[in-house]
């Protein structure tokens, strides 16, 4: 068996490591006669996974102890409702920044709920940059801020965390994990797991508690997190192996030496991507140097006819996934944590390579 080097956006690379974990555990979990998906999720060995998991990550994010951290279903995608549906808390309008496809997505689902103040947008500038903070139009009686941190699609990061008056919401589903984050700063931040977490499947809400049980009457009792967090996640059923993975991927994490660790290789691996791009004269970036992701890289090729072959190539190669997203094009080389440094240092040479056969 050979593992590739895998760039895909999503469903992401898992560490190795991990894996091979699972494959040890996964038909008889610790003599106990079966898997991990096959145990009643109220049975004590599943809440001890559960439990761990959360602590790990509580660990690693150094999470206040004023917020609940839910395990939930639905992707990031459902947090685009679920987010308006709790926190309006009666009131009307909530306050959006939009750097990208994710930031679009999120404030199309809010206009069913709230009356939505788009109060900065990047779109003239083809989700090149965060707007400039000067130029951001907030409202004082705004339910909450929501923002996408970075931009999985365009490759566009925040180099900041903005300081507003009402509870700030961030979607770190692309994120999430890759550097020390101070979550006192925050109201909410969800992160649907497969990019940086575990597999599909579920997604982490990391919640104020004061922000609980704010909704108005009526919403399905599946949607209120007030309810998730009361019953620890497990109101119903939750996504047990893809718990057990994040929890695994959480373990791994400390195992590197945590945030502090992974944050510094994160930034090795970006910084020498970006150098090989903006080097050639045949690879490009357009993204603002103080906003490019140090998560998802998109570039373009000097001639868009050679992008099939460079796929192909790459393909060959071992390097997987590279194509970007479906609405941009180009390519896009995602570089999540467990995407080895080594992965990098392979595209980097095939990227060369390429350039000198075919620049
Ligand atoms: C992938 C992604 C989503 C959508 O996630 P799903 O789990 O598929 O709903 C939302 N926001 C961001 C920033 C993403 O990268």
């Amino acid at each position: 068996m050979s593992r590739a080097f895998n760039f895909c956006a999503g469903p992401a690379a898992l560490p190795e490591a991990v894996l091979q974990q699972a494959q040890a555990d996964l038909v008889d979990w610790q003599r106990r006669g079966c898997s991990i998906m096959e145990m009643s999720h109220r049975g004590a060995d599943f809440v001890a996974i559960a439990e761990r998991a959360e602590q790990d990550l509580r660990d690693l994010l150094a999470i206040p102890d004023n917020y609940k951290v839910l395990f939930l279903q639905g992707g990031a995608t459902q947090q685009f409702a679920q987010v308006p549906m709790n926190l309006l808390g009666g009131k009307a309008s909530a306050d959006y920044i939009c750097t990208g496809v994710w930031s679009e997505k999120a404030i199309a689902e809010a206009k069913k709920f709230a009356q939505v103040n788009v109060a900065a947008t990047d779109v003239a500038n083809h989700f090149r940059a965060v707007p400039d903070v000067s130029t951001w139009q907030l409202d004082n009686h705004a339910a909450y801020l929501h923002y996408t941190p970075n931009e999985t699609i365009h490759g566009v990061e925040f180099d900041f965390i903005p300081s507003v008056d009402v509870p700030l919401v961030a979607d770190y589903s692309s994120s999430i994990l890759s550097e020390p984050l101070d979550v006192s700063k925050f109201g909410l931040i969800y992160a649907g797991a497969q990019k940086n977490i575990g597999p599909a499947g579920i997604v982490v809400v990391i919640v104020r508690e004061d922000l609980l049980g704010r909704y108005a009457a009526g919403m399905p009792t599946i949607m209120d997190y007030a309810v998730a967090a009361k019953n620890g996640s497990m109101y119903n059923t939750p996504p047990t192996y893809s718990w057990y993975l994040s929890g695994l991927v959480f373990q791994w994490l400390k195992a590197q030496g945590g945030l502090e660790a992974i944050a510094a290789l994160n930034a090795r691996k970006a910084a020498k991507l970006y150098g090989a791009i903006d080097a050639s004269g045949f690879y490009a970036n357009p993204v603002a140097i103080a906003n490019r992701s140090r998560m998802n890289v998109p570039f373009t090729l000097a001639d868009a006819r050679l992008e099939a072959t460079f796929l192909q190539e790459a393909e060959a190669q071992h390097l997987l996934n590279l194509a970007g997203h479906r609405s941009v094009g180009g390519m896009r080389a995602s570089i999540y944590n467990a995407v080895p440094e080594a992965a990098v240092d392979a595209l980097i040479d095939f990227m060369a390579d390429f350039e000198r056969r075919h620049g």
